[in-house]
């Protein structure tokens, strides 16, 4: 969602007149959009926006901007270790950021925007970082205040964007040549058109637009995802058969204070079921270590759930209080090097997960989706994605770019898959 942001702030300001800087020395505006999901991100800002206090005196007409999630979070509180910044800005705001630089341009000290609890429901810029794959947003902000969760608090309740909208944007998007498109939302499942089954017929209509090849979308919360879901992803040849299913702990009792609004029963029968109607499908998720409580015992079962579903993939954390998210206001009881050395326990084991699940998939063939350049100096020249959003590489012409080709593997790592291409 954040780079989403990014994308939309840079057509703002292109279509504003302004320019790319060849490098952050040399720019003129310089903004951060920030992240609050986890402290160390917000901390890294500060580090960060900390180091430009010499580029401002240099450059006096230089305009500094902290922008999304954490400019809604800590408010002027920036101003307060960042004296130097111009303007703090948050997600519901950011259409008026073309404003702010011409404000602080004109000098007139610290600017907030902050107002807006929810984003407008207007179109997005065209500016893209890839030529191939869109990220599209479906809805922005969550109404299920997970107790360790800031997303309500900084990007305000659900608000779906209008069915009109999207589906403009995409047809736009297959135009200009784009084969994929990423559907965005905090949970996807719950988007709401007035139809009823509003995701899937959204889905389907997605389905029929011509030139785009496929369909992805996260994220799936596990409360409202549903065979009927599932189905549906079968049944539309262009929905890629992979899920992002944030698991976040294999303990019921921490489900429970996390308010997920499930527990580990109803996740596995969604695994199996996923897997039942779509085999050779794959499952990513997120764990949170370290949630307030968490014991030994939580952690054994969250260890236990990642052997036994065998996730494609997951994007492990450790807990760090959030304010004003419920949990900020239990005791943060896990001692770091616990959360650190529960961290690395789940990396390690799904590290090995994954490497396993690659290794089965050497000699296979499969259709991968190409999407750019690999690295230079590489013998595999170009790199894609499968649909079950496997990253592979392989050789081949510039040519094959935005197109659909079929590779054999040949080799594995956890995390990428190396090919040849297939006549
Ligand atoms: S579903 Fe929970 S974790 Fe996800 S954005 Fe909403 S509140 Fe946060």
């Amino acid at each position: 969602m954040n780079s989403r942001d990014t994308e939309l702030v840079y057509g703002l300001l292109l279509e504003n007149g302004y320019g790319k800087a060849d490098s952050a020395e040399n720019a003129d505006i310089i903004l951060f959009n920030t992240c609050s999901v986890r402290k160390h991100a917000e901390d890294r800002v500060y580090g960060q926006a900390l180091l430009l206090r010499k580029w401002k005196r240099k450059n006096p007409n230089a305009v500094l901007g902290v922008i999304g999630c954490m400019a809604q979070n800590h408010k002027e509180k920036i101003f307060d270790k960042l004296p130097h910044v111009d303007f703090v800005c948050g997600p519901a705001n950011i259409y008026e950021i073309p404003e702010l630089i011409k404000k602080a341009l004109s000098r007139r000290g610290h600017l907030l925007a902050l107002d807006r609890r929810q984003r407008p429901n207007v179109g997005q810029p065209a500016c893209r970082e890839s030529d191939v794959s869109a990220s599209v947003s479906i809805s922005e902000g969550c109404d299920n205040f997970c107790a360790y969760c800031i997303v309500p608090y900084v990007r305000g309740r659900e608000q779906s964007r209008s069915e009109k909208l999207i589906l403009d944007e995409i047809k736009n998007l297959a135009d200009l040549g784009y084969k994929e498109v990423v559907l965005l939302g905090q949970n996807v499942n719950s988007y709401k058109s007035g139809r009823v089954n509003g995701f899937v017929k959204l889905l389907e209509d997605i389905n029929k637009i011509k030139g785009i090849e496929r369909i992805r979308f996260m994220t799936s919360h596990p409360k409202d995802a549903s065979p009927r879901l599932f189905k549906a992803m079968r049944d539309m040849e262009k929905v890629c058969e992979h899920l992002h299913l944030p698991l976040q702990s294999g303990s019921d009792r921490i489900l429970k204070r996390m308010r997920r609004g499930y527990g580990t029963a109803k996740y596995l029968k969604l695994v199996e079921s996923f897997r039942k109607i779509l085999p050779g499908s794959s499952i990513t998720t997120d764990i949170i270590v370290g949630f307030p409580g968490e014991t030994e015992k939580d952690f054994d079962r969250t260890y236990k759930i990642i052997e036994k579903v065998k996730f494609d993939s997951a994007f492990i954390f450790k807990y760090s209080p959030r304010p004003p998210a419920k949990a900020s206001g239990y005791p943060d009881d896990v001692p770091p090097d616990t959360k650190a050395g529960r961290n690395q326990a789940l990396l390690k084991l799904q590290e090995n997960v994954s490497r396993r699940i690659n290794e089965s998939l050497v000699g296979k063939n499969l259709e991968v989706l190409v999407e750019a350049e690999n690295s230079p100096g590489k013998i595999e020249t170009l790199w894609g994605r499968t649909r079950t959003n496997k990253v592979a590489v392989f050789g081949g012409e510039l040519n094959l770019l935005k197109k659909l080709i079929n590779i054999r593997v040949k080799s594995v790592t956890p995390y990428t898959l190396v090919g040849e291409k297939l006549s």
